[in-house]
């Protein structure tokens, strides 16, 4: 006899709630800012991604509300037919100076922005090679595109080469791609960026980098690939308008011929309603504020190494970071899960991260600092992590 959904349904639930793997997920009463409310009681919020603060700043409301009175809540259609609205032209002109290409388009989500790049680029004669810690956007990207995928172990430059040279010197592929994030979101650290251009010229691959973690973040706002100065060099600038930028979409930046092809061939851009109006004028004044000042992006940096410093003189093992994403390695898993529901016990919430998102017994909560918090939460924040921290035996 087949299975009956619920069946199915109620076995795999079940499974998952006995090993740990089932998430409760918390309404958020109100804004996603420094400090939020849930079920009436307040937080420090370490957990969004909003890392300037533009989810909640005025400015963005504004023109928000604005484009909303002029041109509707909705684009009323797809890209091709005639859902380009005049402020979809305007954030695309604005992603390309900010990117320091000659050309951007926009996507709903930096999830499905990596699904159509990808898939619009590659296909089964290619192949990809990947860092092992791509975030699961690409690697479903990388799946639709039916390339072959090519696992790289995480940031190793060695490894990188060796499978290039053997994708390359096979004779079987007509392109390869090397696609890596960034700025990888568990850890913190940054793509080896020059030694990459060099392995990619060497090889003759494709180049693409998802910032969704580095944009507002890296090179002083532009990027990772602007804080290396290697804006010539990389064919594929992705990045998300969901983080950093506040709003939602996603983009990619590159060529005018490279993005004309995405504006022909990909599928969510073919086929999905283009962003609303108030989101696309509130992300074009998002970048256009980044492009105007640092003044956010010194402010967050300021922040992260704030919190950084008081956390390492705690004791706490904070890992090798190299961006204001601050994790807190405990190992354990269930003791992870313990120590990060004691900090919400005590006003602060910080998502735990554990087995399989990142490596077993490398459990972690982890802290995204913000431009928008205060000194005064961030001491508070600290006060919190002694605590428990000592509570717990993490530290003495
Ligand atoms: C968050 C994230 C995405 C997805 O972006 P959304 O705009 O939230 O859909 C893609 N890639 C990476 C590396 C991310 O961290």
């Amino acid at each position: 006899m087949v299975q009956t959904l619920q069946s199915f349904l109620d076995e795999n639930i079940q499974y998952l709630k006995d090993n740990g793997l089932y998430n409760e997920i918390d309404i958020i009463e109100g804004a996603n800012g420094p400090e939020i409310t849930i079920d009436g009681k307040k937080y420090i919020n370490l957990s969004s991604n909003n890392y300037l603060g533009l989810a909640t700043d005025e400015d963005l409301k504004k023109v928000a509300k604005e484009a909303i009175d002029t041109h509707g809540v909705g684009a009323g259609a797809v890209r091709p037919i005639n859902g380009t609205l005049d402020l979809h032209e305007e954030l695309e002109q604005t992603l390309a100076k900010f990117k320091g290409t000659e050309a951007a388009v926009a996507y709903q989500s930096g999830f499905n922005c990596n699904m159509a790049a990808i898939s619009a680029v590659m296909n089964k004669n290619d192949a990809i090679l990947s860092d092992e810690l791509n975030h699961a956007s690409i690697i479903d990207g990388c799946r639709l595109s039916k390339a072959k995928i090519i696992r790289v172990k995480h940031s190793d430059m060695e490894d990188l080469r060796a499978k290039a040279k053997e994708a390359v010197e096979s004779g079987e592929y007509n392109k390869v791609m090397y696609i890596t994030d960034g700025v990888f979101s568990m850890d913190g650290d940054v793509a080896k960026l020059p030694e990459i251009i060099e392995i990619a010229e060497e090889f003759g691959l494709l180049t693409y980098v998802d910032d969704a973690h580095g944009s507002g973040v890296m090179g002083k706002g532009a990027g990772t690939v602007k804080h290396f100065g290697l804006q010539d060099k990389i064919d594929f600038q992705m990045g998300t308008l969901s983080k950093a930028i506040g709003v939602v979409g996603g983009y990619v930046a590159g060529t005018q011929s490279l993005i004309d092809w995405l504006k022909s061939q990909s599928r969510p851009f073919l086929f999905s309603t283009s962003l609303a109006p108030g989101d696309t004028k509130a992300i074009t004044k998002a970048v256009e504020k980044l492009m105007e000042s640092t003044e956010l992006h010194d402010k967050l940096w300021d922040n992260g190494n704030y919190l950084k410093k008081g956390l390492k003189e705690l004791g706490f093992d904070i890992g090798d970071s190299e961006t204001p994403i601050t994790p807190v390695i405990i190992g354990d898993e269930k003791k992870t899960q313990e120590f990060s529901s004691r900090l919400k016990d005590e006003g602060l919430y910080v998502k735990s991260i554990v087995f399989p998102t990142v490596p077993r017994g490398t459990g972690r909560v982890r802290n995204m600092p913000t431009a928008a918090h205060t000194k005064e939460m961030l001491d508070e924040a600290l006060k919190v992590y002694e605590k428990v921290g000592k509570e717990l035996e993490i530290i003495k």
